[in-house]
């Protein structure tokens, strides 16, 4: 008896071949069924996702990152982490950033690169101090050191939390040495960074405006604003009574006419001001009797908005505007008269064309003021979102935003001309989802303007993914104001500077890098706790003190603490030493105006050089029908128990891969996820065929490839398009193309290759060389894949590999190397026979569609009507077997004849088909008189019941 396959028959159902083909089903047939090689493998066709767990155990997953980084290689690949926060559990959007992370670091370990992904934490700010506030059951801390202790406890266990889950996603990275932003390596670093910014003099305490949000009562940067587009204001056209000696043909008062949608700032406004652009005019408002400057562009606007005809009086230039003056409602008594100030920032877009300026509320209105020598000390607005109190009895501690406008109006009512609602996009504080205001206040801030050009200069450098942002950042940077980066928080570093006890502004710094270097020292030893567990006398060198010419009695610690996006954008300093600079940062796309700014602009600043080479950008998740996912609308999906015990991870970064790399927001529902999982099975299932042909047959060795027969140099020819192709596509980090394109060349290896191939499989000797050059084939195709699939699909592709190795504790499959596809498999000629063959192929198909079964009983003459194309066919008569034995099993039929002419009006046919097209042929259809052969189904035996040659040859060989 001949060896062959043990265990049961198993068909795999979803392949063609196993369907189309039903092996030696007949009674008489029967006897042969045992000498056909049926493929049988180890690896099962479903796997629950909670045996990707035991995976995780081997060293396939659990020594990857060690065993990839004890490679001697000099090919380094950094990719940066950039810091989620330690904060709860994770979201959808961390599933989809992590994978994407570890699909391109698997890659590059593959091509044999070293690769350094270490995990990070953002582990300070506000959202974790809160959640200290209102801790079930306990009262709200006041200590300082009682709220930093409880916050590093929520974050730690945070921290803690998210690492179980990206190892059962199973990420490759360095999760035993993570860096966090509280370790005290990371707080050393950023009081360093301090001190050199404030060396290099790109660091400075500034009273300036800026986002300040009342309900948590904390300074914001703009990347913490929320814009809501559907916010709702108090429209209103107000009037200032100006004080002038023009001449006019009345003696009514004249007014200068401003809109504004804060009217809590009217008491604050210091001047007037207008463009040196615009022309103006003075308009006669006969139903009100009173004349009103405004910007002639907005003539018409403001007839009809104030609904009352306005007729124009005269002209008046910009010299004479910058000669008036006005006085302000509120302040009467004091006889002070305000300016009118020329100022390129003013349009007449909306409203009048000239703008109220309340230089402590807006950043233009402030540097015009200052300019212009006003006053700028003084803020209405107190740190509580408070009117100040002594600029009216009824404004005194009230909130500027609840209901401040209100009040100002009804307290200025006579001065308001027109009043309506006006819906806009408002500023909102992300956190507490309530809006913002800006407002004047003594700030540490870094000079960006002082570093731009750098940052702009090193961006054009850097490669963006997709091309588009790097255009948006560069406009962000450019008109990016002095970054506000001092909390008035407890949880985060402290900013290392002391005041005087009597400098109630805290405006003069007592600081310098002696002090600094004072303080680094005493953390190293005893850690940051001491900023606020240490009297100042201990924090701060008697000299220092000296030197600003205080008594260490006279000086308290500044109590200020880093934004966090100081913290987060220091990050590359801990992974990035020296003039490392990464090889890519990916975030959502959120971080654009975020991480990747506030990264740039810290090691410009410090180091003169950007932190990355590369930067990917992702979209959001978002329900199935693209909307935010939010706990209020109920549309969150946890993906834990997805990952868990649903579809488990290969699928879930099957999933990412799929939809999460084009950069749009990604919808996440429930149909998308079964069709990943039915392709994921659809890849498991032509692997556990592949592995079940290559039962018995180790590596191809040296494969003679003039040898090999057309079909498989064509299948050579196609897995080496294949690799340049998904090469080009992970260097543009394009995973969904790689997936399209595996697909479709899975859909055609099975339909086409496999089921033409399969006679040769099951029934070739088992050492023929058409047997083995198809498992060449097989094996080949399966070292492509691990390249390309196993990055995204990493559990299969282990589980696959422990079965190839038969060794439980195989490496990872990615340490093997990269499979390089010889450039001998690209032939174009190959490609152009085929081509042709493939055409024929779908013609006979077509037309014999009703022989479902694996051998046809025709015979075949082919007739080339273009001896060009004859001639292209006839060139692979060299190959081992004749062209027309090859093209019968290509196109499986009994026998096929090749020609080149042919009377056609003298031959019959059973079916004939003509082709017209680019390549013309005609093809006669014959049933044969052959029988079909018991064994293998071919219609190639002589008589009924009969083997054919090849099994006759088999069968006594093996007897
Ligand atoms: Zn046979």
């Amino acid at each position: 008896m001949i060896n062959v396959y043990s265990g049961p028959i198993k068909l795999i159902k979803w392949l063609n071949l196993f369907k189309s083909r039903s092996y030696c089903s007949s009674v008489s047939a029967k006897k042969w069924s045992k000498t056909v090689f049926i493929p049988a493998s180890d690896l099962p066709s479903r796997k629950a996702p909670k045996s990707e767990v035991d995976l995780l155990e081997k060293p396939c997953f659990y020594n990857l990152y060690r065993d990839q980084n004890g490679r001697p290689s000099d090919k380094l690949f950094v990719l940066h982490d950039g810091p989620p926060y330690a904060n709860g559990s994770l979201h959808f959007g961390h599933v989809i950033n992590k994978t994407l992370k570890d699909i391109i670091c698997r890659y590059k370990i593959r091509q044999g690169y070293k690769v350094n992904f270490i995990p990070g934490w953002d582990c300070h700010g506000l959202p974790i101090e809160l959640k200290v506030y209102k801790e079930k059951g306990q009262s709200i801390p006041t200590d300082p050191l009682e709220i930093r202790q409880k916050a590093r406890k929520f974050a730690q266990s945070a921290i803690d939390e998210q690492i179980k889950v990206f190892r059962r996603m199973g990420i490759a990275a360095d999760w035993d040495n993570p860096y966090t932003t509280f370790s005290n390596e990371f707080v050393l670093n950023q009081l360093q960074a301090f001190k050199t910014l404030y060396q290099k003099g790109l660091i400075h305490r500034s009273f300036l405006p800026i986002y300040f949000s009342p309900s948590n009562k904390t300074t914001l940067a703009e990347s913490e604003l929320e814009y809501n587009t559907n916010h709702t204001s108090p429209s209103i056209f107000f009037q200032f009574k100006v004080n002038h000696n023009l001449t006019l043909r009345t003696n009514h008062d004249i007014y200068a006419l401003i809109w504004t949608t804060t009217p809590w700032t009217l008491p604050a406004n210091q001047a007037i001001a207008f463009s040196p652009k615009i022309e103006y005019i003075i308009v006669f408002a006969s139903e009100l009797s009173r004349y009103f400057i405004i910007a002639k562009e907005n003539l018409l606007d403001l007839q009809s908005k104030l609904g009352t005809p306005l007729s124009v009086e005269r002209t008046i230039c910009n010299e004479e505007l910058s000669k008036l003056s006005y006085s302000h409602p509120m302040r009467l008594d004091s006889k002070q008269y305000l300016p009118f100030l020329s100022a390129e920032y003013v349009t007449s877009s909306k409203g009048t064309g000239l703008v109220h300026c309340a230089p402590n509320h807006g950043r233009e209105d402030f540097d015009i003021a200052k300019k212009n020598g006003l006053s700028i000390n003084n803020c209405i607005v107190d740190d509580n979102g408070n009117f100040v109190s002594g600029l009216h009895s009824e404004l005194d501690g009230k909130s500027v935003l609840e209901g401040g406008s209100s009040l100002v109006m009804n307290l200025l009512k006579d001065e308001i001309v027109h009043k309506e609602d006006f819906v806009h996009s408002y500023p909102y504080d992300w956190r507490s989802g309530k809006p913002v205001i800006i407002k004047t206040s003594q700030q540490w801030f870094i000079d960006v303007g002082k570093v731009r050009d750098k940052c702009l200069s090193q961006l054009k450098t850097v490669n963006f993914f997709p091309s588009g942002i790097q255009n948006k950042i560069c406009d962000e940077i450019s008109t990016r104001p002095p970054w506000c980066i001092s909390r008035q928080r407890v949880w985060g570093v402290p900013i290392p500077v002391f005041y005087r006890k009597e400098d109630v502004n805290k405006s003069i710094p007592i600081v310098s890098s002696e002090s600094i270097d004072y303080l680094i020292n005493k953390v190293k030893e005893n850690g940051i706790e001491i900023w606020w567990s240490s009297p100042e006398s201990e924090l701060i060198p008697d000299q220092v003190c000296k030197s600003f010419g205080v008594n260490k009695e006279e000086i308290v610690a500044g109590r200020d603490i880093f934004d966090v996006w100081f913290d987060s954008g220091m990050t590359w300093n801990s992974v990035l030493a020296g003039d490392k600079i990464a090889d890519i940062y990916l975030e959502g796309v959120d971080q654009c105006h975020g991480w990747f700014q506030t990264s740039l602009i810290l090691s410009i600043a410090l180091r003169d050089l950007a932190p990355y080479k590369s930067v990917y950008v992702h979209g959001f998740a978002v329900d199935g029908d693209g909307r935010k996912m939010s706990k209020s609308v109920g549309n969150v999906i946890d993906p834990l128990p997805l990952i868990e015990s649903k579809y488990g991870s290969d699928v879930m970064r099957l999933f990412v891969a799929r939809y999460g790399s084009h950069h749009g927001n990604v919808k996440v529902d429930d149909e998308k996820l079964k069709t990943t999982m039915t392709l994921m099975l659809k890849f498991r299932n032509i692997f556990k065929f592949c592995l079940g042909s290559l039962r018995g047959f180790d590596s191809p060795g040296k494969l003679d490839y003039s040898k090999l027969n057309l079909i498989n140099k064509y299948m050579l020819h196609q897995l080496w398009s294949f690799n340049q192709s998904c090469q080009k596509n992970y260097n543009d980090n394009d995973f969904r193309n790689i997936i399209t394109e595996s697909v479709s060349f899975i859909d055609d290896f099975s339909s086409f290759y496999l089921k033409i191939v399969k006679d040769s499989l099951y029934c070739d000797p088992l050492d023929s060389i058409g047997r083995s050059s198809c498992q060449s084939v097989i094996y080949y195709f399966l070292e492509t894949f691990n390249n390309f699939l196993s990055p995204i699909i990493p559990f299969l592709f282990e589980e696959i590999n422990i079965i190839r190795k038969k060794d439980n504790k195989a490496a990872s499959c990615l340490l093997d190397g990269w499979f390089e596809c010889p450039s001998i498999w690209k032939n174009d000629q190959v490609s152009l026979i085929m081509g042709i063959i493939r055409l024929i192929k779908e013609s006979i198909d077509n037309e014999t569609e009703d022989n479902k079964h694996f051998g046809k009983p025709f015979t075949a003459t082919i007739i080339c009507h273009r001896k060009s194309d004859y001639e292209t066919l006839k060139t692979s008569e060299s190959s081992s077997d004749n062209l027309e034995q090859q093209l019968s099993e290509i196109l499986q039929l009994s026998q096929v004849k090749l020609s080149q002419s042919i009377d056609l009006e003298s031959v019959e046919a059973d079916i004939k088909i003509s082709c017209e097209e680019s390549i013309p042929f005609t093809i006669l259809l014959n049933k044969t008189n052959k029988s079909s052969c018991p064994r293998c189904r071919r219609y190639l035996s002589r008589l009924p019941n009969d083997l054919c040659h090849r099994c006759d040859a088999v069968i006594s060989k093996h007897n």
